[in-house]
């Protein structure tokens, strides 16, 4: 068997073409612009990196597009402040803060600072409370398990009933929303994580297999059952020598190969999981400009 491979970066521009669609229809019949703020504080690069196309995204999509540069050294006194003056901006309809946050910032405490109807990161305690009681029509849901469901109902259909869902990694960015989603959409699911028995055992039971545990290649090729869609959301750099000396690549927390050998649909990395994060920032975006006019 050869695994079908899941485009997400196809599947990521048909979502962006239609948020632009609908951000064009927003503006034509109520004047509304749906406005992104990202904040960053201090220089990572990776993070300016992320930042950045976050923003250009947003111009893109015909979005009112903001980014706050704030130094290294910002207070969590002023971050806080730049957090409610965008709070109570009536032309920002979502709000960013790229994390990790310098160490002297209590990062929680500036999530849970943003208004709710503006936390497009899904992060405030509002919006997992309403993914975990199954409010999915008006929470904002974190990005990155919000696109691995595009991705999965591409393969399967909205409908998950009667599919029996593996996620292995518990964290509230990926794998708890990821557990929520697949339950609301009525698949059986389990959460794994490092203490979990016989991982590999457990991993062969699912007809979905999500991935976000942030070790290279870690699920392999024999844990995964005959036909499964494998959802690969990890990010990791490894070396690849055969690239040149010092070079390296980025690869899933799946054996791609191995997959691809077993599974019915697997996502790639990159090309998978990854864009469809960064377009759903803008669908929420969007979602929470639009409920800003329906209330
Ligand atoms: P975290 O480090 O917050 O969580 C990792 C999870 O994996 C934890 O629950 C941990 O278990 C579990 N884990 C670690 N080792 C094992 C093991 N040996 N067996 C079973 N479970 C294990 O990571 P994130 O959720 O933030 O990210 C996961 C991956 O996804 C990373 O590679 C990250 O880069 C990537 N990512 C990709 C995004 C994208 O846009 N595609 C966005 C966000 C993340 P325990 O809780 O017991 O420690």
């Amino acid at each position: 068997m050869t695994a079908t491979v899941i485009d997400g970066k196809a599947r990521a521009e048909d979502l962006v073409t239609e948020v632009t669609q609908r951000a064009a229809k927003l503006r034509a019949e109520h004047g509304v612009i749906p406005g992104l703020a990202v904040i960053i504080v201090g220089s990572d690069p990776a993070s300016q990196i992320y930042v950045s196309s976050k923003s250009r995204r947003a111009a893109a999509c015909g979005f009112h597009s903001v980014q706050r540069d704030l130094p290294e050294e910002t207070s969590e006194a002023d971050l806080l402040a730049e957090v409610v003056r965008l709070n109570a901006d009536p032309t920002i309809h979502g709000i960013l803060v790229q994390l990790p946050l310098p160490r002297h910032i209590d990062a929680g405490k500036v999530i849970q600072a943003i208004a709710p109807e503006k936390d497009v990161d899904g992060f405030h305690f509002i919006n997992v409370g309403k993914l975990g009681t199954g409010e999915t029509e008006t929470a904002l849901v974190p990005c990155t398990p919000a696109g691995s469901m595009l991705l999965i109902e591409k393969v399967l259909g909205k409908d998950l009933s009667g599919k029996t869902a593996v996620v292995v990694g518990r964290s509230n960015i990926v794998g708890k929303p990821m557990f929520n989603l697949l339950l609301k959409a009525n698949a059986t699911v389990t959460i794994a994580h490092s203490r979990t028995p016989d991982l590999p055992a457990l991993c062969r039971t699912a007809d979905i297999l999500v991935a976000a545990i942030g070790k290279p290649e870690f699920i392999k090729g024999d844990w995964i059952k005959p036909g499964a869609a494998v959802i690969d959301v990890g990010i990791n750099r490894i070396d690849a020598p055969e690239k040149g000396e010092g070079k390296t690549r980025i690869v899933g927390d799946v054996d791609y190969a191995g997959a691809l050998k077993v599974a019915g649909a697997v996502t790639p990395v990159p090309g998978g999981v990854g864009p469809m994060t960064i377009a759903m920032l803008m669908a929420n975006t969007l979602r929470a400009a639009e409920q800003s006019v329906t209330g």
